[in-house]
């Protein structure tokens, strides 16, 4: 089973992954928890390049192509390999990210998507929860010294991402579960389980 979280920065995505693992190695799951970008040596070094400060020249195209050639090797190297093996794969982070940063954020559009089937083989998740966080509270929650290089991008980019998300989610309806980030951590991990829950049972 193949599962990742999205949302604007600072919804708590990593907070409820680390608890959704723990949920579900109580069950006996074997599970692979990971994030995006990053994930293996080639891609945290890929990450590196893309978060750091000092890279304010970089194109749109080419932040593109990193964010997806990181993807690329995760797939390969780690992703797939363990749902060969079996085991729940938890993503913090998928080509939703790309699709709302660099396609609705960065207004690249539809050739994020071509990019990215490429780039995953068209792997595509079973379930994605969509953390639904005004992007306004989710820069208030962020330290501003420890701000990223995407972080750092003014609220109107950040908007323009948390709609593409909205659209994301709509026309995903089966696929992407939305959950009002704006709730307590516990309340937001006991709705998690209950899908968890019944995803397993299917
Ligand atoms: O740890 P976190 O998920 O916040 O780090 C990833 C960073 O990369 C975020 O700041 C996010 O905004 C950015 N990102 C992006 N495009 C992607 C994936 C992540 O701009 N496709
Ligand atoms: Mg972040």
């Amino acid at each position: 089973i193949f599962i990742t979280l999205e949302g604007p920065d600072g919804a708590g995505k990593t907070t409820q992954i680390q608890m959704m693992k723990e949920y579900l190695e109580s069950l006996g799951k074997t599970v692979l928890l990971t994030r995006e970008p990053g994930g293996t040596g080639i891609s945290e070094k890929l990450r590196e390049i893309l978060l750091d400060k000092e890279n304010a020249e970089m194109s749109d195209t080419t932040e593109m192509m990193i964010y997806a050639a990181a993807r690329a090797q995760h797939v390969a190297e780690r992703i797939r390999p363990a749902l060969e093996r079996g085991e729940v794969v938890i993503c913090d982070r998928f080509v939703d990210s790309s699709v709302a940063y660099q396609g609705y954020g960065r207004g690249l559009g539809d050739a994020v998507q071509e990019v990215n089937r490429y780039a995953t083989a068209g792997l595509e998740p079973d379930r994605t929860f969509f953390m639904d966080l005004d992007p306004a509270i989710g820069r208030g929650r962020i330290g501003k010294g420890v701000q990223d290089r995407m972080e750092r991008e003014k609220l109107d980019f950040h908007y323009r991402v948390y709609e593409g998300y909205l659209k994301i989610w709509q026309a995903n309806p089966h696929r992407v579960i939305r959950l009002d980030a704006s709730r307590s951590i516990d309340t937001i991990q006991s709705e998690i389980r209950k899908h968890l829950q019944q995803m397993l049972d299917e």
